[in-house]
């Protein structure tokens, strides 16, 4: 009786798994997601979302909470470039991965190594007839939204790589970032060929609340890159575009859409925490929208990613066993906003403990003004050279030199350690909810991301 009772069981649950799989195969052959979203989160590495977990904590309570990051982990990706630019990817080799599955060298937009160009997931899905966009905190025509909208030998040519927005043919419906350097020029104003092909234009972040949703749009909103979140009007800007552009984007058939978290990496360079957890809570903001906007729209898929990691970021430096977040969590303006505003006027204890937001020692206020000495040095010698040296060197730059100071005085108080102002070859995390999300787990490479991608997009 017991033994009939229990087979009773098995055979129901193994039915039961049976109907189960059947299931699961039907959705995964027939069933694609109507809308993707792609997320590059530029210059991400995995420290980079372990430090703002420790960031984003309530210090008042025992756990350390957990963030959106880690509810929406699935996986890690290898980012190496094509061979013939070794190990460590820069930006544009990492994005035409991402965006057409081919490994390049590093510069490449969407082009492989012999130059030839390779399709994009972008260009894919608008030729299916679903709507596309593009929103970051780059200017537009930076590497990683270029490398899905354009194809060139140099991801340096920002020109060219403007001018193909239009001469190439338009390739999407919603562009947001910066950019005006390169749209509004003397030899050729790209945004009236916009407006001449139906495009409403902005210039504002207020303007996004009021678009026409029956016409394609593009925003640009600062002369190159966006300002840092710590100094823009709107700190959550790129949620504020996203949602922006989603509302642009929706329609019967779907859309694709590239939302690029650009200044992470940014930030990395500089080997600047307090500015790269602005960025990643912006970025944050954004995710946990469109987390929402997933239970809402189950037949869309979210992806989130990096194309490499930045600036050999360290939580815990010098053989300190001690990471403090406090410090940053006060600040309100970049490192890069404070040091201006300390080349212009006289470097005192209590001014620099208002810019920073928390109170300076002695030593430190010293370390800020020896800096500033230095940058004023640098800048007579150079004053004294003759028109032919000065050609050759950069100008030394007073803010860049105390802003290096007002950061290395921010890594001594948190224990923050960088290893290099560069990339580094290490994974990135993956992070990926919504439809066919799945695919995306476990170890991956980039390249996989853009295969999934057309597969899901019907590209056989
Ligand atoms: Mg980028
Ligand atoms: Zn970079």
């Amino acid at each position: 009786m017991k033994t009939l009772f229990a087979l009773g069981l098995i055979l129901a649950s193994t039915a039961g798994n049976a109907i189960e799989n059947r299931a699961t195969i039907n959705v995964t052959q027939i069933s694609k997601p109507k809308n993707i979203i792609m997320v590059i989160a530029d210059g991400m590495g995995p420290a980079y979302t372990t430090a703002y977990r420790y960031f984003n904590d309530n210090p008042a309570t025992e756990l350390i909470e957990e963030t959106i990051f880690d509810r929406l982990f699935i996986g890690t990706s290898s980012t190496y470039p094509a061979s013939t630019s070794g190990l460590v990817t820069d930006s544009a080799a990492s994005a035409t991965a991402l965006a057409s599955g081919v490994k390049s060298y590093n510069g490449a937009i969407g082009l492989d190594v012999n130059k030839k160009r390779v399709q994009t997931v972008l260009e894919f899905a608008k030729i299916q007839g679903k709507k596309t966009g593009i929103v970051v905190t780059s200017q537009i025509n930076h590497a990683t939204p270029a490398a899905y909208l354009a194809h060139n030998e140099s991801r340096q040519n920002y020109n060219a790589i403007a001018d193909s927005y239009i001469d190439e043919g338009i390739k999407a419906d919603v562009y947001f970032g910066g950019g005006w350097q390169y749209f509004l020029r003397e030899d050729r104003n790209l945004i009236d060929e916009f407006k001449a092909s139906g495009f409403q234009y902005i210039d504002s972040y207020k303007s996004l609340a009021n678009l026409n949703v029956d016409k394609p749009v593009i925003g640009l909103f600062d002369h190159v890159g966006l300002p840092w979140a710590l100094d823009d009007s709107d700190p959550h800007r790129l949620s504020t575009m996203t949602k922006a552009a989603i509302k642009q984007l929706e329609n019967d058939q779907g859309y694709f859409i590239l939302i690029e978290a650009s200044l992470i990496d940014w930030a990395g360079h500089d080997n600047d925490i307090a500015g790269a957890m602005a960025e990643m809570t912006d970025l944050a903001i954004t995710m946990q929208y469109l987390e929402k906007y997933s239970e809402q729209h189950p037949d869309t898929l979210i992806i989130l990613t990096a194309d490499h990691s930045t600036g050999g970021l360290t939580i815990g430096a010098n053989g300190i066993y001690e990471w403090k977040p406090a410090i940053l969590r006060a600040m309100n303006q970049s490192p890069e906003a404070i040091s201006t505003l300390l080349g212009k006027s006289t470097i005192t204890q209590h001014h620099l403990s208002k810019l920073l937001n928390f109170t300076v020692t002695e030593s430190e206020v010293a370390l800020i003004k020896k800096a500033k000495t230095y940058a004023i040095e640098q800048l007579a010698s150079y004053d004294q050279l003759d028109e032919d040296d000065r050609v050759k060197i950069t100008k030394p730059s007073k803010s860049k030199i105390i802003s290096v100071a007002i950061t290395k005085l921010i890594d001594l108080r948190t224990n923050t350690g960088w290893t290099t102002g560069g990339h580094t070859a290490i994974d990135v995390p993956v992070h990926a909810l919504g439809k066919n999300s799945k695919m995306f787990a476990g170890k991956i490479d980039n390249t996989d991301i853009a295969k999934n991608i057309f597969s899901l997009l019907g590209k056989k």
